[in-house]
């Protein structure tokens, strides 16, 4: 059997490994995750539990706040040993050849752009950190972290939901992972777009409470088909998100 190392490898640590195991299995993007004929995969997730990089018999990741104040935090030796090991894994020891990205509210606005560098198949892939509880010991951050990246202005109890839009941003963007190989440049925020977003789109019936498909869809004219999604985009796009423009 012919062995291919995956050109991409994600490496997930987290404290809470069996959130991601239905995730990749199920729909479109399963193709991305899941091993072909070959034993291939396009995205290459291992996913690595943390707490079996702690010591002692409780595997204790995290302690409380110098300096007071609620919750608990991330302690920076389990997670520094967790990627040691996982770049020497990788064959990566001492060196920062491969990301290791935390993800984070302070972090870079996950989008398109962020996503399609992380899907170029010439990327090593990265080390993505979920974090828990109040956050993570500031020392293991600036020793090891290249990259902070966030899913929006809001507040998660843990990284792993984070990481799950990063892996399926990614996995849709690989080649032959959804049906049509043309069909993710047609999402919305796709530069060979304009980086516009999506026209509305219809199915059957021609004619559903009383309202009826625009007819040029029903027309056959590919040209005049194209023409009005051009100009729908461009349209949602001025309506909804002015700032794309
Ligand atoms: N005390 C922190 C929040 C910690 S939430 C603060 O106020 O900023 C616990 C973990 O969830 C974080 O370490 C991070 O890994 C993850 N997380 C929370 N919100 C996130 C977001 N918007 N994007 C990405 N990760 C997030």
């Amino acid at each position: 059997m012919k062995h291919y190392t995956a050109s991409m490898r994600f490496d997930i640590i987290t404290l809470f490994p069996e959130l991601f195991e239905p995730f990749l299995r199920v729909g479109i993007t399963r193709r991305a995750f899941e091993a072909n004929a070959d034993g291939h995969k396009m995205v290459d997730v291992r996913l690595v539990q943390l707490r079996d990089y702690a010591p002692g018999n409780y595997r204790r990741v995290d302690d409380r706040p110098f300096g007071g104040g609620p919750g608990m935090l991330m302690m920076a030796q389990p997670l520094a040993d967790c990627v040691d090991a996982v770049r020497a894994d990788r064959g990566d020891t001492n060196s920062k050849a491969v990301p290791v990205i935390l993800f984070s509210p302070i972090g870079q606005r996950f989008d398109h752009a962020l996503a399609a560098r992380m899907a170029d198949a010439s990327s090593k892939g990265v080390i993505l950190i979920c974090g828990r509880y109040e956050g993570i010991d500031q020392r293991f951050i600036d020793a090891y972290v290249t990259q902070q990246i966030s899913i929006g202005d809001f507040v998660l109890s843990g990284g792993e939901v984070a990481a799950m839009a990063v892996l399926d941003a990614v996995a849709r963007l690989q080649q032959g992972v959804l049906g049509d190989t043309q069909s993710h440049i047609q999402d919305s925020f796709n530069p060979a777009l304009d980086g516009l977003l999506d026209c509305p789109h219809y199915t059957a019936p021609q004619e559903w409470r009383g309202v009826a498909v625009p007819p040029v869809l029903l027309s056959g004219n590919h040209a005049h088909i194209e023409r009005w999604r051009s100009e729908q985009r461009r349209a949602v796009t001025a309506a909804h998100r002015p700032d794309l423009l």
